[in-house]
């Protein structure tokens, strides 16, 4: 069976299929723990398509920032350029998305017109890669794939230095924002089951504040021991790349059984059937994220800024 994840933007793109596209270039990258085998499809000159590879070796290594290696040892990705759509004309990279029929592939669509500088930027593929880090979830409890490939999306760009810590925690805060707004008559699960065309918001940034506040909570319990990065890191050795789809609770008890007290299913049972949004208030204050206008300021004498600095960095605080 097709799986797809993360349809990022409705566009109708304009170009050819990729099973027909040509290729311009094929290679293999190298990056820590994985071999990417990588396919840039026409059309695309032979400077954009080396640029393009390059890129993608940046991008996948921001992900072996979350626990030291790729989620995947063997991961293939396609890489289709584009510049003529509907909408969304803006990214460099404007779709991107996770097949799981035959191992993990990741597509990427590409917008050749722009800079390659550009590309270092955007947190698509970043987003994309993320989504290795956890096998396939079921429709209901989509929330979590796309929340925990948000909340990584901006770590691991700040982790990268592409983000400044307040970059990253701003475009957080504001998610979070956006999914309190998003459908608050909905639980995550329904919002799921609505669909990412009716309750997008809510389903990205729902599970980027579970994933904030269990990783919050693993930190500041173990004194740093413990985090959403160890757990995951424990997750692949154990399970992944999985060729099979895990429900939300399946998943977070697994996870909980690499922690020393659960709090990934207590989180699961106190937000994911309810109306509303998680409440991160609280542990964004404790972090010192304090928003002005359109910028974020961190506090240096909160009471949680080192856990803020260790998820920021990727380090235990
Ligand atoms: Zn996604």
């Amino acid at each position: 069976m097709r799986k797809a994840l993360c349809i990022l933007v409705a566009v109708v793109l304009s170009t050819q299929s990729s099973a027909t596209s040509p290729a311009a270039l094929v290679t293999e990258a190298e990056i820590p723990g994985a071999t990417l085998r990588i396919t840039v499809l026409q059309p695309v000159d032979d400077e954009k398509a080396a640029e393009l590879v390059d890129w993608l070796r940046s991008a996948s290594t921001n992900v072996s920032l979350a626990y030291g290696r790729f989620p995947n040892p063997s991961t293939t990705v396609i890489v289709q350029p584009t510049s003529r759509y509907s909408w969304g004309g803006k990214s460099p990279v404007p779709f991107g998305r996770v097949m799981r029929d035959d191992g993990e592939r990741v597509e990427l669509y590409v917008n050749v017109d722009r800079p390659i500088e550009d590309f270092y930027g955007d947190w698509t593929a970043t987003h994309e890669f993320s989504h290795l880090m956890l096998p396939y979830i079921n429709s209901r409890n989509k929330w979590i794939s796309e929340g925990f490939a948000s909340y990584y999306q901006n770590v691991l760009m700040s982790r990268a230095g592409h983000y400044t810590d307040a970059e990253a925690w701003k475009k957080l805060s504001d998610g979070f924002e956006r999914g309190r707004r998003s459908r608050p008559e909905l639980s995550l699960n329904e919002a799921a089951e609505a669909g990412v065309r009716r309750a997008r918001m809510k389903i990205y940034w729902s599970g980027a504040a579970i994933a904030l506040l269990a990783d919050v909570q693993l930190r500041e319990r173990s004194g740093g021991r413990e985090s959403l990065d160890a757990a995951l890191d424990d997750l692949q050795r154990c399970c992944l790349p999985s060729t099979r789809t895990w429900s939300g609770p399946e998943l977070f008890s697994k996870l909980d059984s690499f922690v020393e007290e659960p709090v990934f299913m207590p989180l699961y049972r106190r937000y994911a059937n309810r109306a509303g949004f998680p409440d991160v208030a609280p542990a964004l204050q404790r972090l010192g994220v304090e928003i002005n206008g359109s910028t974020a300021r961190l506090r240096e004498d909160a009471e949680l800024a080192l856990i803020r600095d260790a998820i920021s960095h990727g380090a235990n605080q």
